[in-house]
């Protein structure tokens, strides 16, 4: 398949029509795994595309995130990292500091979800959990002050 068609029927699936741009977005982040800002993302996209530019980088982006095609985490200065939306169930761990994350395979929610159904009546199809905190080696630069 050319680089063009790749996602096509992905975009449609949802409801989304197939750009050079989403094109190309869609197979960076396949290629990077892990989550990345908008600049990254950008400084990727414009060596295949130097016609793109950054603020349609963060269009396509948002649209992505509003379709689940992306998850976007937010951290607290404003700065947010996307990733594509995991196709097996998984959680972030974030270091606020660094801006590492660690995804957790484990979900610690599962039982959680079943006594939340037995108690609400509500069937629940996904959750999302984030934790944030530090990671080791920014613990130890937070403790030499
Ligand atoms: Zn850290
Ligand atoms: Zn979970």
């Amino acid at each position: 398949m050319d680089d063009c068609g790749n996602y096509k029927n992905y975009l449609n699936e949802h409801g989304m029509k197939s750009t050079k741009q989403r094109n190309l977005l869609l197979s960076i982040l396949a290629k990077i795994q892990t989550p990345q800002t908008a600049e990254k993302l950008y400084l990727q996209a414009i060596k295949s595309d130097s016609s793109i530019n950054l603020s349609t980088v963060y269009r396509v982006l948002e649209k992505f995130t509003e379709k689940n095609i992306t998850i976007r985490t937010s951290f607290l200065d404003d700065k947010s990292v996307y990733s594509l939306y995991p196709k097996t169930h998984q959680h972030q761990l974030i270091c606020m500091r660094c801006k590492k994350i660690v995804l957790l395979e484990h979900c610690p929610l599962e039982d959680f979800e079943k006594s939340v159904e037995e108690s609400t009546h509500f069937s629940v199809v996904n959750h999302r959990l984030e934790l944030y905190g530090y990671c080791r080696q920014c613990q130890k630069i937070i403790a030499m002050g």
